[in-house]
């Protein structure tokens, strides 16, 4: 049974009167391609801005396009590529929402316990996830050799300033998810996530390409990409001062 698009609580876009409309005009075919090329001038979704007020950043049109075409290309895991959008659709429940449903709780960081606890406080401003990100760069860049920028463009949203080789991206990639990945495990602790947890994440991410890559017959994919952080992890020992714990 065909839904009744008009029960609901807004009017239909011309896409939907015209794709729910019982008889045909004229010219149909040429109207539905008109709306579908209009599709790529459609503004950005809102929370874009809220993420850009919220850390005091401006990006383009455009950049927001290559955040958006990335993180589709984040991974052929969808599970990967959920936690992705999750984090940049500002899904998670932040102290400062959660306080306009109800009042009676708190709009202070649970980790510093001293600033306002926005999205943007919370993935990149606080002094406490501060030195977290501190320690994934540095690791990053002994595993890639590439120096990321310490912006929240680049380590929240992976945005990256110049052109990069396309396994170096991905293997990045993988290591900024799980670096964002378990900020939410860490929701309402006051401690950050570990390097420990973040190698052992990295790793679950590498074992889930290995075995879909393996299934899709692009194994020689994987390997080009993960062959850095191959090395690394063989030589790499907890108890090595030159990197982070
Ligand atoms: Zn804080």
């Amino acid at each position: 049974m065909q839904p009744d698009l008009r029960r609901g609580c807004r009017p239909l876009t011309t896409f939907e009167s015209l794709a729910t409309s019982r008889t045909l005009q004229k010219k149909h075919i040429t109207t539905f391609y008109n709306l579908l090329q209009a599709q790529d001038n459609e503004q950005i979704p809102t929370y874009t801005k809220a993420w850009e007020n919220d850390l005091g950043i401006t990006l383009t049109q455009s950049e927001w396009g290559k955040i958006f075409t990335n993180i589709s290309k984040s991974s052929i895991n969808t599970t990967i590529q959920e936690s992705n959008y999750k984090r940049i659709s500002r899904w998670h429940l932040a102290p400062t929402r959660s306080y306009r449903f109800s009042p009676n709780t708190s709009r202070v960081c649970w980790r510093c316990t001293t600033e306002i606890g926005s999205p943007g406080h919370l993935w990149w401003t606080c002094i406490i996830i501060q030195n977290y990100w501190e320690k994934i760069c540095s690791l990053i860049n002994i595993i890639t050799g590439y120096e990321l920028p310490t912006s929240p463009e680049t380590l929240v949203f992976m945005l990256y300033p110049s052109p990069l080789a396309k396994s170096t991206r991905v293997l990045i990639n993988h290591m900024l998810t799980a670096a964002n990945g378990l900020i939410p495990t860490k929701w309402k602790q006051s401690n950050p996530p570990t390097i420990r947890e973040w190698l052992a994440k990295v790793e679950a991410i590498r074992q889930m390409e290995e075995l879909s890559h393996s299934l899709n017959g692009t194994y020689d994919k994987y390997v080009f990409a993960w062959s850095p952080w191959d090395k690394f992890i063989k030589d790499y020992k907890p108890d090595n001062m030159s990197t982070p714990t």
